[in-house]
């Protein structure tokens, strides 16, 4: 049971207050949600292989100075992360064309853009997320100009950085969203990388065959969801082949902490 305080439950995620000011603990639920909500599902595992792939990724991100609000990983479900004032934007960074952009612009689902393009949708699940302008984004004062430089730049290095990391597993990235929020630090502000990047929020398509490893196969009921996140996060090395499951079917994931599993 978890008798910690609640500061906020999302679709796929509860923030607990944290241990020590200036903390949250991000939880991992298993639930999927699509299309604002109108369909939602309970995926069994899935909140255990989000936790492990963004904790790789976000762990990757800091080693080569990208500034994230991930701490460490708690446990089978749970991770430490910096609190932050988050901006409510979602930033999605595109190298190939599919999902709304196709539709939007008749582009043919596949086709490698011309170079890699950035788009802000403002955070409003009772609005569906609308895609918005800089130009909504300073006049609102949702963020200032220097932060959209800032979160764009960002963005960009991410995309960089994770095209390279998913191409070497035999993954074509072909787009995903982040999300940012403000800390301060002796009175500066910084804006740092937040929220998670998993398959939940990326489409990852495996190289050879083109077969989709993210949540496109439970927005288009293709099933093998969980299946697809277990390879996605064998290849990142942190699926355990060789070593029995622990509890029945469940994904088997390697261990590199000692509280691993105590909330499960
Ligand atoms: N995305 C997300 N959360 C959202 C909307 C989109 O994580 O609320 C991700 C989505 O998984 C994809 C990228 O952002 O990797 C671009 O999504 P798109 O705009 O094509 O929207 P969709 O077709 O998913 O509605």
């Amino acid at each position: 049971m978890n008798r910690r305080r609640r500061i906020y439950e999302g679709k796929a995620k509860v923030l607990y207050e944290g241990p020590e000011p200036g903390t949250l603990i991000q939880h991992f639920k298993d639930d999927a949600t699509a299309f604002n909500n109108e369909k939602h599902a309970l995926l069994e595992g899935k909140g255990v292989l989000n936790n492990r792939i963004s904790e790789i990724i976000f762990t990757r991100l800091n080693e080569i100075g990208v500034p994230t609000h991930f701490l460490r990983r708690l446990n089978m479900r749970e991770q430490l992360i910096r609190e932050v004032e988050i901006i409510p934007l979602e930033v999605v960074v595109r190298n190939v064309a599919a999902g709304s952009l196709s539709k939007r612009l008749g582009l043919e689902e596949g086709m490698q853009l011309p170079r890699s393009i950035i788009e802000f949708y403002y955070k409003k699940d009772e609005l569906g997320d609308p895609m918005v302008s800089e130009e909504h984004i300073t006049a609102f004062g949702w963020a200032a100009p220097q932060e959209i430089d800032e979160m764009m730049q960002l963005a960009l290095r991410i995309n960089d950085f994770l095209v390279g990391l998913f191409l070497g597993i035999g993954i074509r990235l072909v787009d995903f969203k982040v999300e940012f929020g403000r800390v301060w630090e002796n009175d500066q502000m910084r804006i740092i990388l937040a929220d998670e990047i998993s398959p939940d929020s990326c489409r990852l398509w495996d190289s050879k065959t083109s077969d989709k490893m993210d949540k496109d196969r439970f927005r288009q009921d293709m099933g093998g969801l969980i299946e697809a996140y277990q390879e996605v996060a064998r290849r990142l090395g942190v699926l355990n082949e060789n070593r029995p499951a622990a509890t029945g079917s469940g994904p088997v994931l390697v261990s590199s902490n000692s509280s691993d599993g105590k909330s499960e």
